[in-house]
């Protein structure tokens, strides 16, 4: 199993010589980071991952920072037959799919507040062999609508928004429902104007021990598993 994050919530995973892309060809929104043109450029040819062909495209919701029209209208283009999970509002609120050597079980899941347009927002549990993985891209602080939708399971990896980190009962999530717990969708250090990255690096000074499992991502791209 390989995994990388790419851009703010991107995610490549791949088993062989399959692979699936989550929030993976993004626009730019804010300070959060956007796919570099020339791995979306790769990605859109078939040439990134070199060893694998995408099976699927999903995406958490459509707002900007996780998803970009054209690029994905680009991407379909050249892969007419990839399993695609572009929410919207008709969508079932819970089901699974297929997806090359992937099966991803999705949950409507809020979107935290924002002051963007509304958008149906989903999280992922995603397994492929051994592996298991838990995204949750932006989706609102309800610690019991996540321990419901994994129902005990406890995934090897998980991704969370650094606000996960703030309160006892998120980082209690974190702590005891995935193995290692990954933040991401953080933004760029050089422009982080809202001052996330400080204040995810000042809640691990404090709360670091409740939540030992836990690696802040802030470089694009990063490999998580090879
Ligand atoms: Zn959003
Ligand atoms: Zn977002």
């Amino acid at each position: 199993m390989e995994a990388t994050l790419l851009c703010s919530t991107g995610l490549l995973l791949q088993y062989g010589n399959s692979a699936i892309l989550f929030d993976g060809l993004n626009g730019r929104h804010g300070s959060f980071k956007q796919i570099d043109r020339t791995l979306a450029q790769g990605i859109i040819q078939g040439t990134l991952p070199p060893d694998a062909h995408i099976d699927g495209l999903f995406y958490s919701h459509l707002h900007p920072d996780h998803y970009d029209q054209p690029d994905n209208a680009a991407f379909l283009q050249n892969h007419p037959h990839v399993v695609t999970f572009f929410p919207t509002r008709e969508m079932p609120d819970h089901g699974t799919l297929q997806a090359g050597a992937f099966t991803v079980e999705y949950q409507y899941h809020e979107h935290m507040p924002c002051e963007y347009v509304w958008a149906k927002h989903y999280t992922f549990f995603v397994q492929a062999g051994e592996t298991s993985f838990y995204l949750t891209a932006d989706a609102e602080l309800l610690p019991e609508k996540h321990r419901t939708f994994l129902h005990g399971r406890i995934a090897d990896h998980g991704f969370f928004n650094a606000v996960y980190l703030s309160y006892p009962e998120t980082r209690k999530l974190l702590r005891e429902t995935v193995r290692h717990a990954w933040i991401y969708h953080m933004p760029e250090p050089e422009s982080d104007g809202g001052g996330i990255c400080k204040k995810a690096a000042k809640n691990l000074v404090r709360y670091g021990g409740e939540v030992p499992n836990v690696t802040v991502l802030e470089q694009y791209p990063t490999v998580i598993l090879r």
